[in-house]
């Protein structure tokens, strides 16, 4: 019974990635092997488990959502992160850790991943569901400040979306790193920003709809 159930999950998660993210232009080979590691039902509420692979965000209750497969996808292919290595750790940040999903996404594509998330209960969930990645830190606080004693990061993910770019999360990136982020009220834009030697170069990639990010983002 369990087997042949997750059989038929395996089976919904390959054409996931086929059909959502490798057809619409997902080629980054370390982030498609992740889609097709991590069991995405593990993360979605009971009653929403036939929903688990299709295209779209799932309420996960607290008045928040498990983001689509293929925005996932899309923000960690536009990290470029370098390969993992452990004597030189690829370090990635993530605000908004929510159920926890792209944090798992994260752990095979980064060396370090530190993930914060402001409600307790969600925080508390996912600290449980991903006890078994050493590679992972929760921890519950409103991300606007970033992690300053784990900085600096190869790449910052951002999946609650702020009215402007925290400044924090600027300094906190690397030479060389990459933030990831939505911004925006109404009207979302996900950016990417680069930082070089001298500055941060900023780029429009699409337009999104994702929850608000709380806090000392709206002061
Ligand atoms: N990463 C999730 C999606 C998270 S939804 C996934 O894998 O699907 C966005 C999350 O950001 C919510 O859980 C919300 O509580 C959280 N959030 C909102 N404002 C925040 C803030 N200031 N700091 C940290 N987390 C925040």
């Amino acid at each position: 019974m369990t087997e042949s159930t997750d059989d038929n999950y395996s089976r919904k998660r390959e054409s996931m990635v086929v059909e959502q993210i490798e057809r619409r232009g997902i080629r980054d080979s370390a982030v498609l092997a992740s889609m097709r590691a991590i069991p995405r039902h593990r993360f979605v509420p009971k009653k929403d488990l036939a929903r688990a692979y299709s295209d779209t965000p799932l309420p996960i209750g607290l008045d928040q959502t498990i983001s689509q497969p293929y925005i996932v996808a899309r923000m960690s292919e536009m990290l470029q992160l370098p390969r993992k290595n452990p004597r030189n750790p690829v370090r990635v940040l993530e605000i908004g850790t929510g159920c926890g999903y792209q944090t798992a996404v994260l752990a095979r594509l980064a060396d370090l991943v530190y993930s914060i998330e402001v409600i307790p209960d969600l925080a508390k969930t996912a600290t449980e569901r991903l006890s078994g990645l050493q590679n992972v830190h929760i921890r519950c606080a409103d991300g606007f400040a970033g992690w300053p004693d784990a900085a600096p990061f190869d790449g910052i993910l951002v999946a609650a979306a702020p009215p402007k770019i925290p400044p924090p999360l600027l300094a906190q990136l690397k030479v060389g790193g990459r933030l990831i982020i939505p911004v925006g009220t109404d009207q979302q834009q996900l950016m990417a920003v680069e930082r070089t030697a001298d500055d941060w170069i900023y780029e429009q990639a699409l337009p999104v709809r994702f929850v608000p990010m709380v806090g000392q983002a709206r002061e």
